[in-house]
């Protein structure tokens, strides 16, 4: 993944205000009770932390399903969720119940989608290093298509590809690396194509890629060529940017598909925007006409943090209070950069709240952190709490539904939290939280 434009310096996170948590960063069904409390699914927060423990993941089923219904009515058949974002047998479940076609980057990632009954025509295998044994399985899997990356996994399909069996050839799509930085306000053309990942447009490598794959005789069926510029986009004209550099190679060749990749944009602070699934697809849909696509061409798009990211909120209890007068607070809670390490990776901005006072204003200033034998085990710095926050009481932070979960780790061999789906006023638990016996599963 393309790291957030905010760790590449290029925009700093807004900082927290002190006002109320702006309502717009939960999930779509949270209710604030009079009391302040919080419920996301018809189910009070504080309750089910205490149920259940904390950390813990809390989504919202049906924030999730609508993302996915806007994305189908935005994108139609095209439109693929980025099983990375967020990824577990119930999400593939209802992902494929909602429509979606599923990109998936590992065979691990495939597993998971084929458990969960997603259908096999309807993933697209990506990868910068798919291995023999990733690509024989989604061969014999018989994956929609496979978005091929090198030269090198050319020479391997077409290895591989007489022994899959079946009499019709595998259909592909060329990723190509389009010469386009998306910065999250502007856009700029990088002169040179430095990325692992694609087949270079300005090198003569796509057009090589292209010649071959399309070759007599040739094992592969070139479908549509693939671009994804990036991830946490807000400005859409990246989108139109990255098609018209990609057009005066693709235009001609008159292929039936095209996809853009994901990076739809997420705030995940007071004050940055969330564009939508249908200005995204819109805008890309101007685009492909105005660079002389055909009007028939299927367009699709693989939003992964869009559809994820807002569902959830990690809950987590406050153990340890240290003021540093003059310096900072810091509040240690239960958890940390194991199950959000994007503070860490990208210098992701998060809020904080108190569930059992979501509407409270948070004049307090403090540093939330975590209880990992790091000094960079940050989860937001500089946020904002209501005072009288004391040790014990469930802080939450929002918008942790994407790269968080997905990107946990058992550093210090701290088990990873549960991911809990609530809707229609009850919770139930899809990933259990790991115990200490699982930390030991794998030792032989
Ligand atoms: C990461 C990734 C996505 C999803 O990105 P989001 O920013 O989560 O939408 C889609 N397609 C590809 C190829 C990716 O690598």
């Amino acid at each position: 993944m393309i790291p957030d434009p905010v760790a590449a310096g290029q925009v700093e996170p807004p900082l927290a205000g002190e006002g109320p948590l702006p309502a717009h960063l939960l999930p779509d069904t949270a209710e604030v009770g009079p009391d302040g409390r919080l419920s996301i699914g018809g189910v009070d927060v504080v309750e089910l932390a205490g149920e259940l423990g904390t950390p813990v993941f809390v989504y919202d089923e049906t924030h999730l399903r609508s993302r996915c219904r806007e994305a189908v009515a935005a994108w139609g058949e095209g439109a693929a969720y980025a099983s990375k974002a967020f990824w577990c047998r119930a999400m593939a479940r209802l992902v494929a119940e909602e429509g979606m076609s599923v990109d998936v980057s590992t065979g691990g990632e495939m597993h998971i989608a084929l458990a969960g009954g997603v259908p096999p025509r309807r993933l697209v295998l990506h990868g910068n290093n798919k291995s023999d044994a990733e690509l024989a399985a989604a061969l014999s899997a018989g994956v929609g298509r496979i978005v091929v990356d090198s030269f090198d996994e050319l020479d391997r399909l077409e290895r591989l590809v007489p022994h899959a069996g079946g009499g019709t050839r595998p259909a592909v799509w060329l990723r190509v690396t389009p010469g386009v930085e998306a910065h999250t306000h502007e856009y700029v053309r990088t002169g040179q194509e430095d990325s692992k990942f694609g087949f270079g447009l300005a090198s003569g490598a796509a057009g090589a890629a292209v010649a071959r794959v399309r070759s007599p005789g040739s094992a592969l069926e070139l479908c549509g060529l693939h671009v994804h510029i990036g991830s946490q986009i807000f400005a859409l004209e990246s989108f139109a940017h990255a098609l018209g550099a990609l057009a005066e190679l693709a235009v001609p060749l008159d292929l039936p598909e095209l996809s853009v990749g994901g990076g739809l944009g997420v705030g995940y602070v007071e004050g940055e925007p969330t564009p939508s699934m249908a200005d995204w697809a819109s805008t890309v849909r101007a685009a492909a006409r105005a660079a002389g696509w055909p009007e028939g061409v299927r367009l699709s798009a693989e939003p992964g943090r869009a559809v994820a990211a807002a569902a959830a909120v990690t809950c987590y209890s406050v153990g340890t209070i240290k003021d540093l007068p003059g310096i900072r607070t810091y509040v240690s809670v239960d958890g940390g950069m194991s199950d959000n390490p994007r503070p860490v990776l990208y210098g992701s901005g998060y809020e904080t709240f108190l569930p059992r006072a979501t509407d409270a204003s948070r004049p307090w200033r403090i540093t939330l952190v975590g209880k990992h034998c790091e000094s960079g085990d940050v989860l937001v710095r500089d946020g904002q709490l209501p005072e009288g926050v004391s040790v014990g009481d469930v802080v939450a932070t929002p918008v942790t539904g994407a790269y968080g979960h997905s990107m946990a780790s058992t550093y210090n061999k701290v088990p990873r939290p549960p991911v809990v789906f609530s809707s229609g006023g009850s919770a139930r638990t899809v990933v259990r939280r790991e115990t200490y016996d699982d930390l030991l599963a794998l030792d032989t």
